[in-house]
């Protein structure tokens, strides 16, 4: 039995696959290639039947618009007659409502922080999914399992960043590339003091590390202990992940985050802007992509700034894509016998290529990663914005607004 099947047969929240009323473009490609007829069509929507359908995903790759991917956990299954009649999607689609003092203040003060800049006018692409939220809380967190656990920075460099699959068993736990989760280190401050929670990006594609299983991996640096400012410590929680074993077990809060999204639209250029261990969406992101769109028209720009090739998280899978794949920028900043060069220093380097991008109303710009680089990355849009004719500020402010432009960094 696949995980799908798990998933349905076992837990009281079953998933079903749904198709977006708004962004479907009725061209019937999904009904011609859907080998158990579970999706048919009305003059107005084109809908799955739940009963047929197998999650086998032959509709998904080819669906021009990503209207096709929509997959959601519901204790009733919605009827053909009401997705006839939809003109949105469900706001809501789970049964999981959070209790009121659920929704996640904690959570939601680390993402503020985040997204600072970015407040009020912070918004999710437009083709983008809708994600759920605050799914699972402290009061009633999500069991994972520890399926995984390996190093993604050579074994010589000075940081253990570590690659951390966590399964969710037979409990559906929804996510977009871009959410992140909550974890709660076990234990208590010296003060008796509960730990606070930690935020970290998801790192996987919506769908898991293998296509259709229940699954997310993080992407968590190992800090070295030590107190902090505010007088507590620092670092408890990354040593505890990354000292965690294959079949240990945690609790995980979430999904969080509904702006830092990836369009599903296979046009959308991305430029993708970060630094260490904000990294983590971005390979989510790409992965979505290669697995629903590998043939997109949308170009995947990666501009991913660390101390060297061994500090660098996931240098070697990196490696393995074509250019066509994934346009891949590598910088350092401490790499014996080179200049030190920082992300803003390459975006610079490649105005030519930027700027272009920038001209297209389909370009998405993300940044993510440390705090520090975003006033660089700033000035460095705006240099090659002055010398290429573009209003860096005024598009800048455009692409906010029309959520092509945004920032997590911490
Ligand atoms: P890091 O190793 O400390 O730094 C990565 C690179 O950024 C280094 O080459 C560093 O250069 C360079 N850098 C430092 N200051 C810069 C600046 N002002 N402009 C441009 N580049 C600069 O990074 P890290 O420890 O992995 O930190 C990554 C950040 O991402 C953390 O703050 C983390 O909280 C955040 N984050 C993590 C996740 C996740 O899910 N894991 C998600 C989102 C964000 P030098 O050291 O040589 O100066």
């Amino acid at each position: 039995m696949d995980a799908a099947s798990v998933i349905r047969a076992e837990g009281s929240m079953r998933k079903q696959h749904l198709i977006d009323p708004e962004t479907c473009i009725r061209c019937n490609t999904c009904e011609s290639r859907c080998p158990t007829h579970a999706i048919t069509h009305n003059a107005d929507n084109y809908v799955v039947d739940p009963v047929l359908c197998t999650f086998c995903m032959a509709c998904n790759r080819p669906c021009p618009t990503g209207a096709i991917d929509n997959w959601v956990f519901v204790a009733r299954f919605y009827t053909l007659a009401e997705q006839f009649g939809w003109r949105e999607l469900p706001a809501r689609v789970t049964d999981r409502e959070p209790a009121a003092e659920a929704l996640d203040e904690e959570a939601a003060a680390i993402l503020d922080v985040a997204h600072r800049g970015m407040r009020g006018t912070a918004r999710a692409p437009a083709s983008a999914s809708k994600p759920q939220i605050n799914v699972f809380n402290r009061a009633a967190p999500a069991c994972a399992t520890v399926t995984g656990t390996v190093r993604v920075t050579a074994e010589n460099a000075s940081s253990d960043v570590r690659h951390i699959i966590l399964d969710f068993g037979t409990i559906p736990f929804p996510y977009l590339e871009g959410q992140s989760v909550g974890v709660i280190p076990p234990g208590q401050e010296p003060d008796g003091q509960r730990h606070a929670m930690r935020l970290y990006s998801v790192a996987s594609a919506r769908d898991g590390e293998r296509p259709n299983t229940n699954n997310m991996a993080l992407t968590v640096k190992r800090i070295p202990l030590s107190p902090g400012q505010d007088g507590r410590m620092r670092g408890i929680a990354s040593n505890w992940l990354c000292d965690l074993r294959q079949g240990d077990q945690l609790e995980v809060t979430g999904p969080y985050g509904a702006t830092f999204l990836m369009p599903d639209d296979p046009d959308a250029d991305l430029l993708m802007i970060c630094t260490g261990t904000g990294v983590s969406p971005f390979r989510g992101f790409t992965h979505r992509r290669r697995r629903t769109a590998p043939n997109a028209r949308g170009k995947l720009h990666l501009v991913f700034g660390a101390r060297s090739p061994a500090e660098l998280p996931y240098f070697g899978p990196l490696q393995n894509y074509q250019k066509s794949q994934l346009d891949c920028d590598l910088v350092y900043s401490r790499q014996k016998g080179r200049p030190k060069e920082y992300v803003q220093d390459r975006l610079r380097a490649r105005a030519a290529d930027v700027a272009s991008l920038l001209r297209r109303e389909t370009t998405h710009v993300y940044m993510c990663g440390l705090s520090g680089m975003e006033q660089g990355v700033d000035d460095a849009l705006g240099a090659i914005g002055r010398d290429h004719g573009i209003d860096w500020p005024e598009l800048r402010a455009r692409m906010r607004e029309a959520g092509r432009f945004h920032i997590e960094t911490y």
